[in-house]
């Protein structure tokens, strides 16, 4: 009998899944199984096991556990992808074809090139599809047929294109394709390790909903608010896969719901398309910036002031609390990843290149795409980018953002009980107010590493310099 692989990698859902959907469709026509697999793959997990990539795998391992309880087995290869392929082409030489939803850019997408090569070599079909994004890189083009750069053409456009509806599976279907095989494959990496950010398809959906309930209608007005809920948080749940865009998409369109909430979250998952886009059109974007004029940058090596940013040690409040509320729960607000990049550019001065690194360490919704795009955007480097000189002031920032000190007080213990008159510049307290407060020396928290007006000149220098060298 044929059988068929299907290869989750960032889509662990059964609804909504377009390699999958097509895989079952397959199945019922040819009369084929399907193996699932899942390739646990060395070049993503190298040293230890970060925040980001344990939510990851305890994501897998929850649509694993799923999928077992409705009769369906994985198999687990690890190692060098195309040799865990070829022995698994060997293993079952009734393969005849190959369904995945594919990587348009990085990593992924030379990974997949190679296995796309091995299996035609063993006269094996290959189906991909572009299931990540709403429109993928190449599906958003100007007239001329080259990609856009800036976003409010781009987002112009994107509105109008016709989108893939969601697709809908027939689990009946599904459950009589799989495969059956005595295998229980398990592997050490995959399982839940001690996350409060819940994972799977339920989840998401529930969250999806919750959102569009309660926060949705307002979100234009309140998605800036970085102390109470005001955003989706739906981020590690696109991220894994658990929901896709699309039905993300079609879901709040449909909503009965005022349009300007509406339609400045869609923009928003309009910011995701562009940004892959972006990726694709430039793809060294992690390590070069966009805008080539800003290759000359002269950022400044200080192991010292990276550290204090990492361990949210800075002395400014917001930008401290922001980072380690990344350390601890891997997931911070816009706003705040904003607010944190600008302040390790343009306040340190450091390469935003050592930040984008540490980001993607950390976030649970890490993605190589958003991310790069978003440090290219706050260092002022990419396309479309803040202008160099409209420079972040993390007190300003902290009063409007988070007027009472809540956010604040949640993450740095050391400033619970101080009044709001100093909660966003601690520094302006003396003796007498940081005994009276719960600070008092030895226990208070740090002076602020660097004077912002200073280097906010400083920082301005430098990108003259840059400019001065073209
Ligand atoms: P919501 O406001 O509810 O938005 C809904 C969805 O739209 C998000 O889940 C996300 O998929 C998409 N979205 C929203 N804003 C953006 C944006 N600016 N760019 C791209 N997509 C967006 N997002 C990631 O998913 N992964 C990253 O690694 C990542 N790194 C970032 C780094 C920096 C320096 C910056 C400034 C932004 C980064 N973002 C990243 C974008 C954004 O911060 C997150 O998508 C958002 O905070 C997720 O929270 P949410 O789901 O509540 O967002």
């Amino acid at each position: 009998m044929k059988q068929a692989i299907v290869w989750f990698r960032r889509d662990f859902r059964l609804q909504d899944n377009l390699a999958l959907f097509h895989a079952v469709e397959f199945a019922r026509k040819q009369d084929a199984k399907l193996i699932f697999v899942f390739q646990i793959d060395p070049y993503f997990n190298r040293g230890k096991i970060e925040l980001g990539n344990q939510y990851f795998f305890q994501a897998v391992h929850a649509f694993m556990k799923g999928c077992r309880s409705l009769g369906i087995s994985f198999i687990i290869k690890k190692g060098d992808p195309v040799s865990s392929f070829q022995e698994l082409f060997d293993d079952y030489p009734d393969i005849t074809a190959m369904f995945l939803n594919e990587d348009r850019i990085g990593y992924g997408l030379q990974r997949d090139e190679k296995v796309k090569e091995a299996a035609e070599k063993y006269g094996i079909s290959w189906y991909s599809y572009q299931d990540a994004h709403i429109l993928g890189p190449g599906e958003v083009l100007k007239g001329s047929g080259t990609y856009y750069e800036i976003f409010s053409p781009y987002y112009r456009r994107w509105e109008t294109l016709p989108k893939q509806p969601p697709v809908k599976l027939d689990l009946s279907l599904l459950k009589e394709s799989a495969a059956t095989y005595d295998l229980h494959q398990q592997d050490p990496i995959l399982k839940v390790y001690h996350s409060e950010w819940r994972t799977g398809e339920k989840a998401a959906w529930e969250q999806m909903k919750n959102f569009t309930d309660k926060i949705l209608y307002s979100y234009h007005d309140t998605r800036n608010k970085v102390h109470n809920e005001s955003t989706s948080k739906l981020s590690p749940f696109i991220k894994t896969g658990a929901i896709s865009a699309r039905t993300l998409y079609f879901y709040v369109r449909g909503t009965e719901l005022n349009q300007d909430g509406k339609n400045a979250f869609l923009k928003e998952l309009a910011w995701r398309d562009f940004f892959q886009s972006i990726f694709a059109r430039y793809p060294e974007s992690r390590i070069k910036p966009v805008n080539s004029k800003y290759n000359a940058v002269p950022w400044r090596e200080n192991r010292e002031y990276l550290k204090l940013w990492q361990e949210g040690r800075t002395g400014y409040p917001l930008i401290d609390a922001a980072m380690r509320q990344l350390n601890q729960e891997g997931w911070i607000h816009n706003r705040l990843r904003m607010i944190t990049a600008s302040f390790l550019t343009k306040n340190f001065l450091i390469d935003w290149r050592h930040g984008e690194h540490y980001f993607s360490k950390k976030l649970i919704d890490y993605d190589l795409a958003s991310n790069a795009g978003g440090w290219q955007w706050a260092a002022s480097v990419g396309t479309d980018a803040v202008p160099y000189y409209r420079i972040f002031n993390p007190v300003t920032q902290s009063k409007q953002l988070d007027p009472d000190g809540s956010y604040i007080k949640t993450y740095i213990p050391e400033l619970r009980n101080v009044p709001i008159t100093y909660i966003h510049e601690p520094w302006k307290m003396d003796e007498g107010d940081r005994e009276a407060y719960g600070c008092p020396s030895g226990r208070e928290y740090p002076k602020p590493a660097v004077n912002h007006h200073e280097q906010r000149k400083l920082a301005i220098e430098m990108f003259q310099t840059a400019e001065g060298e073209n």
